[in-house]
């Protein structure tokens, strides 16, 4: 018998496998009995319809199991791909890492320092890394570490250890304490790299630049030497045909007094070309004498010197504010003059219209000599930068000795800058170059 609580709960009608009534039920009870069997059905097709949505929703949860699963499997293979690259970039790549204890003592190295040493953890652990540095080194190199650790900065080395070759290699060594919440160095981490072909590159540049530096000076005092010596025996050949025509003037057939004057000529332009290779080959040579100049100061006696020059072919020279920098000012008068005196030299058909331009960068100041001259032929645009290098030989017209843009070039370069040409032939020619802030 039900319940009185299960009475109450249940809905109206019988409960589902009760059996419903007996022949002799009341007349009551069997005029009910169509409307009973409409709800039995009702309520059999409720539950084939909950079956079916519970089937779907369970259809559903396979497939969203199944693609988690199928997810999963994705992630892990890609986790186990990413684990391999980083294996191999370790054993691969001259690099890895290590980590010591709060005194200085290796407790893990990776796998590339392992392959480098050619000894397993065990070995490494603690000191025994440093039975593989050249016995010399030991003792300074450990000395260092140990008076490192204590002032919790950053730490870093080069240092010598031997390679699998059974030749010494270059690593760098660099880390960092880790601190507990109280602010104690628990340990140190840090990064090894091989470094060895780098100083090799640096060690062979150095070398370069070394030999370079030799093979200028014994140029120098070369070029230096010779022009000095070539001196006398010119100024002796010079002054014999000079003296040569003196003695023998009223015996001399025409064409011969102009031999005589010809060897004088070309020994003046010899002279003049000695004495100018020789200011080339000293120039700097005692070290800049560095100060902090005006150009404007600079400018102003440079036209001082050309000003007869200038008032000839009614030049103008015009030039924006100019700065201070720290430089030779000799030396960069010299420079000034030069430019100058070449936008004027090398004018076309118009008066010389010049100006001097200057603008900042973060590093440095980019001047800028801008003329309305006769401009030079791409062709040309690195040649002129070298000694005896002239354009244009026509004496008479254009004098000169093809010196003006070398000592340029060396006097820039000897300050840190650059200097270079944009022309057009026919359009002028700007002379830029730069010098730097400090
Ligand atoms: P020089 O003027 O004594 O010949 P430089 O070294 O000063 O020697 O110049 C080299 C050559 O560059 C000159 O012979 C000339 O042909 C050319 N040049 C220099 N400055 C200019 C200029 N402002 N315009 C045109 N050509 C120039």
């Amino acid at each position: 018998m039900a319940s009185r609580e299960e009475t109450q709960s249940k809905p109206p009608g019988r409960p589902l496998g009760t059996p419903l009534h007996t022949v002799s039920a009341s007349s009551e009870l069997l005029a009910r009995w169509p409307a009973e069997v409409t709800e039995l059905r009702r309520r059999l097709a409720d539950a084939e319809q909950l079956l079916r949505q519970t089937q779907a929703e369970l259809q559903d949860t396979r497939e969203r199991l199944r693609s988690a699963l199928a997810d999963r499997t994705r992630m892990e293979s890609r986790l186990r791909e990413t684990e391999r690259r980083f294996q191999l970039m370790d054993e691969s790549i001259p690099f890895g890492e290590w980590m010591c204890d709060a005194e200085g003592s290796l407790e893990y190295a990776s796998p590339s320092f392992l392959e480098l040493t050619q000894m397993n953890l065990e070995e490494l652990r603690g000191f025994g890394w440093t039975r593989r540095l050249p016995p010399e080194d030991v003792e300074p190199l450990m000395r260092r570490w140990k008076s490192h650790l204590k002032t919790a900065e950053t730490w870093e080395a080069e240092y010598r250890i031997l390679g699998p070759d059974g030749q010494y290699r270059t690593v760098l060594s660099r880390g960092k304490p880790i601190f507990d919440e109280n602010g104690a160095i628990t340990c140190w981490v840090g990064i090894h790299l091989d470094i060895t072909a780098r100083k090799q590159v640096e060690m062979n540049l150095a070398e370069h630049v070394r030999k370079l530096a030799r093979s200028n000076a014994e140029l120098e005092q070369f070029a230096s030497a010779v022009s000095h010596d070539l001196r006398a025996p010119l100024t002796s050949i010079g002054g014999c045909a000079h003296l040569l025509k003196e003695m023998i003037a009223d015996r001399l057939e025409p064409e011969a007094s102009e031999f005589l004057d010809n060897i004088h000529e070309s020994v003046l332009h010899m002279g003049r070309l000695i004495k100018s290779l020789l200011t080339y080959a000293r120039l700097g040579k005692q070290g800049l004498k560095l100060t902090d100049c005006p150009i404007e100061r600079v400018l102003t006696s440079v036209l001082v010197d050309l000003r007869s020059a200038v008032e000839a072919v009614n030049a103008r020279i015009t030039h924006d504010p100019l700065p201070v920098v720290r430089a030779d000012e000799a030396l960069l008068g010299q420079l000034f003059q030069n430019l100058l005196e070449n936008a004027i030299k090398y004018r076309g058909q118009d008066p010389p219209l010049v100006h001097i331009g200057v603008r900042p960068s973060e590093n440095q100041w980019f001047f800028s000599v801008r003329d309305n001259g006769i401009g030079i032929d791409q062709q040309h645009f690195e040649r002129i930068f070298l000694i005896f290098q002239r354009l244009h030989n026509d004496e008479s017209r254009y004098p000169g000795l093809g010196v003006g843009l070398a000592t340029c070039k060396k006097i820039v370069e000897q300050h840190g800058g650059q200097i270079w040409l944009e022309s057009t032939a026919g359009a002028g020619s700007i002379f830029p170059f730069t010098l730097p802030k400090k």
